[in-house]
């Protein structure tokens, strides 16, 4: 059996915020493409002038831990509370498999978001579930 695996999401804090996740082997959502890197970056010029060593590592890590964390903590969130509609948000917006992220090419692909090898390995339900949120 398959399952949904690439998953979008709009962060409701951040409209710009489009984000693409991968469901890895175990269970931990990571960033797709792989090497992609999503959320809040740290500018080299938001960081204050002449900081010691140690006290700019502390900055990066506390500013990490108090803006990405979070960020990822919503992201994730956004997925987890809504996975079929997010997989279908993905097939839609990427016009790729939801399960294997292999473009799809036909209307039938297209329409349940899943291409021929996965389509009729996903249950029923799932599948049921997915074309009817994408009308
Ligand atoms: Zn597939």
């Amino acid at each position: 059996m398959r399952e949904p695996r690439l998953f979008a999401t709009l962060s409701t804090s951040d409209l710009n915020a489009l984000s693409y996740w991968r469901r890895s082997r175990t269970g931990a959502l990571v960033a797709w493409p792989p090497g992609t890197r999503y959320g809040p970056v740290l500018l080299e010029k938001d960081i204050p002038l002449g900081l010691p060593r140690h006290e700019r590592r502390d900055y990066k890590l506390n500013w990490y831990t108090a803006t990405v964390v979070p960020w990822l903590r919503h992201a994730h969130a956004a997925v987890e509370a809504e996975p079929l509609a997010a997989a279908a948000r993905f097939a839609a917006w990427t016009s790729r498999c939801l399960c294997c992220a292999r473009r799809l090419e036909d209307a039938h692909g297209r329409l349940a978001g899943a291409c021929t090898g996965c389509r009729g390995r996903l249950p029923h339900d799932v599948l049921t579930a997915l074309i009817s949120l994408r009308h």
